[in-house]
């Protein structure tokens, strides 16, 4: 079988583009990660998910240890400032437990765990390096304990959102400050105040901006070009214009990174899922509690629910849709029960490869489950989905009440004994035989076609 090709669409030149990777031992990947003051929500899991699906299928193209992901986590930002002092701990205390749970949701959601996880924090040397390039070369500038990039010394400024300086203006929410020498100039550095955050610098005690944070960073684990940079679409401009820009002039280069790829945002009846709207959903609610369509949501349902829709496209975010993939994880569940994995077929590889086609993967998933379900087991666990396992025949099942001695129980016998009485509408025998197999540890659960299948929960 021939390796299909990688096609990625580069938000740099708005075309799909054919993937190279500047060397194919060290593909390098940057995806910028959360702000951790709050709860994710599942708008916020989009980008871990898509990214870590382009994750595992370059691990796949290129082999485990030929492939670099680093996701961030910003650490130091105002809102967390504002949030730790509103609920009475230090930043640290606040940044840690955020950070814990953020962990466990993309843990939760089937991510591999990125090769590194650096913290904006532990990387201020390299910020101050960079803003100091910066004002070396006159594309920054120091006032009032500030440190500005000064965006009109950038020619190509403005080449990622394709805007020029005019939209940007009439389109931004512009700070007016009186150290600014140009409107859309940025911040790289800023002063703190007693009780904020600080680290000593060139320019007075103070903290850095968001956009450096991961130039920062990038640049100490990826070096100063690398081959993909991801995010959700929102972060287009200014944020990766920002990156880029610093990025770019501080080192000399026309380009920080030779992919940018955006996913489309996670809706609510038309309008962005966002901390500031009020319209979000935790991840960790969705997991944890019954709030959502009053139960609780596995994390592999949250995922193939979010791989359902193309990657660059809006999705609408409904209860109806975590059941439609729900049924779906519960049928390949089923269909590959006891099976042993082969490999991914051709035609779903090609569909990955053809910039995340999901769609058409899971299309061909559907078609595997009828010919071929040892292959659909190899493409769920290319796609990170963990699936539920139902038993199909007569197992030893340990019986809680004689710890020493296992009891064998012919599940399937039951069953029919229980769909006999449930026919003759015996309902007190049915319940009886349902209750006998829960104390057994085994669950039932009856389908819309009459059948009924079980599982045995640990
Ligand atoms: P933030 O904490 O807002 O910086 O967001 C972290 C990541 O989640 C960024 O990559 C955002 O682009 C992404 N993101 C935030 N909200 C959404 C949404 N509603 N749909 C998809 N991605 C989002
Ligand atoms: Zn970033």
């Amino acid at each position: 079988m021939s390796t299909p090709a990688l096609k990625i669409y580069n938000t740099l030149t708005r075309t799909k583009e054919a993937f190279e990777p500047i060397d194919r031992n060290n593909v390098r990947m940057y995806v910028c990660g959360p702000t951790v003051y709050d709860y994710a929500h599942i708008g916020n899991a989009r980008p871990l998910i898509v990214f870590d699906v382009l994750y595992r299928l370059l691990r796949h193209l290129y082999g485990e240890s030929h492939v670099k992901y680093v996701r961030n986590i910003t650490d130091v930002d105002d809102k967390i400032n504002a949030r730790a002092a509103q609920r009475g701990i230090t930043i640290r205390e606040l940044t840690e437990e955020t950070n814990k749970v953020f962990q466990e949701d993309v843990r939760a959601l089937g991510c591999l765990e990125p090769d590194v996880q650096p913290r904006a924090t532990e990387h201020i040397a390299q910020m101050v390096a960079i803003i100091e390039r910066l004002i070396a070369s006159g594309h920054a500038y120091a006032a009032d304990g500030h440190v500005l990039f000064d965006v009109p010394s950038m020619p190509a400024y403005g080449r990622l959102s394709r805007r020029s300086l005019d939209e940007m203006l009439a389109g931004a929410r512009v700070d007016v400050a009186p150290y600014k020498r140009g409107d859309m100039d940025f911040v790289l550095w800023k002063p703190s105040k007693e009780g904020e955050p600080g680290w000593e610098s060139p320019w007075g005690r103070g903290r850095p901006g968001w956009h450096i944070e991961c130039s920062a960073m990038s640049w100490k684990h990826l070096g100063e070009t690398f081959d993909i940079h991801g995010g959700g679409i929102d972060l287009v401009f200014p944020h990766h214009e920002n990156e880029i820009a610093q990025s770019c002039c501080a080192f000399g280069r026309d380009v920080m990174a030779n992919y940018w790829m955006h996913n489309g945002f996670l809706q609510v009846e038309g309008e962005k899922m966002s901390k500031s709207l009020g319209n979000f959903v935790t991840i960790h609610e969705l997991l944890h509690t019954e709030k959502f369509g009053g139960r609780k949501w596995p994390g592999e349902v949250l995922r193939l629910a979010m791989l359902r829709t193309h990657y660059r496209q809006p999705i609408d975010w409904t209860v109806k849709a975590l059941e439609e993939a729900d049924s779906v994880i519960d049928d390949w569940g089923r269909a590959t029960s006891d099976l042993t994995p082969t490999a991914p077929t051709e035609s779903f590889l090609n569909a990955l490869t053809d910039d995340l086609n999901l769609s058409q993967a899971i299309a061909e998933m559907h078609k595997l489950k009828k010919v071929d379900a040892s292959a659909l087991l190899a493409c769920t666990q290319m796609l990170g989905l963990k699936l539920p396992h139902f038993h199909s025949s007569h197992v030893e099942i340990p019986d809680p009440e004689v710890s020493s001695s296992h009891t064998s129980v012919n599940v399937e016998d039951l069953i029919s004994a229980r769909l006999a009485a449930r026919a003759a509408k015996n309902w007190a025998e049915s319940d009886r035989i349902r209750d006998e197999l829960a104390a057994k540890g085994i669950a039932l659960k009856d389908n819309k076609d009459g059948t009924t299948s079980w599982e045995v929960k640990r």
